[in-house]
């Protein structure tokens, strides 16, 4: 499932947040990531620690 930008939760503490270089699409999951589900391109992992 790739859920659209807006349906993000950025308080899940236990989903891994990436973003697809290519196209822009976020995406959340429990485990690591490495390519996009609408593209194919390479997702970073964006998850930023909360100060
Ligand atoms: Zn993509």
């Amino acid at each position: 499932m790739i859920p659209n930008n807006a349906d993000i939760d950025p308080y899940a503490p236990e989903l891994n947040y990436f973003e697809c270089r290519d196209c822009s699409t976020r995406t959340t999951s429990e485990t690591r990531l490495t390519t996009c589900g609408a593209c194919g391109g390479y997702l970073d992992n964006i998850a930023v620690p909360r100060e």
